[in-house]
């Protein structure tokens, strides 16, 4: 049997990044599979996620899935666990050079998060890879503090965060409550937006 077909079985469902310009996956992650995103409607998306320990078995593994699958998409800046199909309160987040950045705390991944500070709501434009025909306009508090576990670690970590970032930790949560944007939009009737289509 030639040797390549003894490859761990994970490895069949790597992507091809060998053509793509420095790699859209790090090499940390480079192993780790890129997992499948539900989307609309599909009903795992409006259950809520349970609470887990951070430190459980398989926590980091899913959390480097969440960070693999979210860098395989172009432009995406975060990722809940409940839309890889797992029911369970984590996310990743990263604003990293997106042009509505201001605080900006890079890559972040958290377990069981909660919000404990918020100010006043404000309306921005935002989409979801598991809503991906249409964008639309969201009141969210204008900054947050959140708290959660790192996965794999005890140690409670707390992010204040304002305009984008903010606004991505909110979302983020909102699906571990098994609630989309467009379960928040303005106004039903005028908020939401078709997603341009090229080719
Ligand atoms: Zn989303």
């Amino acid at each position: 049997m030639p040797k390549h077909l003894h490859a761990h079985p994970i490895d069949a469902h790597r992507p091809d990044t060998s053509t793509a310009p420095n790699g859209t996956i790090s090499g940390t992650y480079r192993r780790v599979v890129v997992r499948r995103v539900l989307t609309r409607p599909n009903a795992l998306l409006a259950r809520r996620s349970r609470d887990i320990d951070p430190r459980a078995p398989g926590v980091v593994a899913l959390a480097e899935e969440l960070v693999t699958t979210m860098r395989a998409s172009p432009g995406c800046v975060g990722l809940a666990a409940p839309q890889i199909g797992e029911l369970v309160r984590m996310f990743c987040v990263d604003v990293t050079g997106h042009r509505k950045t201001k605080s900006c705390a890079g890559l972040v991944i958290l377990v069981n998060p909660r919000v404990v500070e918020r100010t006043e709501d404000v309306v921005m434009r935002e989409g979801c890879l598991s809503v991906p025909d249409f964008t639309g306009d969201v009141a969210r508090a204008a900054t947050v503090v959140v708290e959660g576990f790192e996965p794999g670690s005890s140690t409670l970590v707390r992010i204040a965060a304002n305009a984008m970032e903010a606004r991505c930790l909110l979302h983020e949560i909102d699906h571990l409550d098994g609630i989309l944007f467009t379960d928040r939009v303005v106004d039903p009737e005028k908020s939401l937006f078709a997603r341009k289509v090229f080719g």
